[in-house]
């Protein structure tokens, strides 16, 4: 746990033998307006949950829950966290809310031969990714939130309502599993992905100045050099299309 940026705490997520999302907790800590930017891998809850205890947040201050996807990896601990924080809000973007409230859990698995392995390795209920989803977002909202401003941008391609959230200020990205440090980018072979989408999401985030990089897994990245997110596009764009 270690603050990045003011108003942005960052919990670093445990790769098991599946990876496990980093969290990232959001807004001014005397706001008592507090987002969770991702939950993480089914079992991963606890320990972040006493993380966020320890910054002296309360179960009281933890408004809400915003996905940057539903992968298993981002959302599998949601249920266990919601225990910890129940007044917590679920917002999601509208495209994989929609399969979140029906119970299709294709967007959570990615992959039907990845569903029977994680539902046997964690014990998981074949309706255990059915969420109630408090607000869908659609991407180009401005959120007002912990005395800070996020702007959603969809970024679809790594998965179908994949979205990005930017802080104009300290020029703070959090583009969940789309761009990552180290030149990588997300895969686009799982359902609901979409290589040529996910070019113009990457397009659509080059033209944003980034000084902070906080992607959903591995390494984060303190002072972005300046035209990152397009040499990493160009790298890619031969497999994009
Ligand atoms: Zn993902
Ligand atoms: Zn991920």
């Amino acid at each position: 746990m270690s603050q990045v940026y003011k108003g942005v705490q960052f919990i670093p997520g445990q790769d098991d033998f599946i990876p496990d999302s980093h969290v990232y907790v959001i807004g001014d800590p005397a706001s008592g307006d507090i987002s969770l930017v991702d939950a993480g891998l089914t079992g991963k809850g606890a320990y972040k949950a006493a993380s966020i205890t320890k910054l002296g947040i309360g179960p009281e201050d933890v408004k809400r829950v915003i996905m940057t996807h539903t992968h298993l990896d981002h959302i599998g601990c949601l249920a266990e966290l919601q225990k910890t924080f129940p007044g917590a809000e679920l917002w999601v973007h509208e495209l994989e809310a929609d399969l979140l409230e029906k119970g299709d859990d294709r967007a959570v698995y990615g992959m039907d031969m990845f569903k029977g392995m994680c539902q046997m390795q964690f014990s998981l209920a074949p309706d255990a990714f059915r969420f109630k989803v408090d607000r869908k977002l659609e991407g180009g909202e401005t959120l007002e939130i912990g005395n800070m401003v996020w702007e959603v941008i969809h970024i679809p391609g790594h998965s179908m309502g994949g979205i990005a959230l930017y802080e104009p200020v300290g020029k703070v990205l959090i583009p969940g599993d789309v761009v990552y440090a180290d030149y990588a980018i997300g895969r686009f072979d799982l359902f609901g992905a979409n290589p040529a989408q996910l070019k113009d999401s990457l397009d659509r985030l080059s033209k944003l100045d980034v000084d902070i990089l906080l992607p959903g897994h591995n390494q984060i990245v303190k002072g972005v050099p300046a035209g990152y997110i397009r040499k990493t596009t160009k790298m890619w764009e031969p497999y994009l299309v």
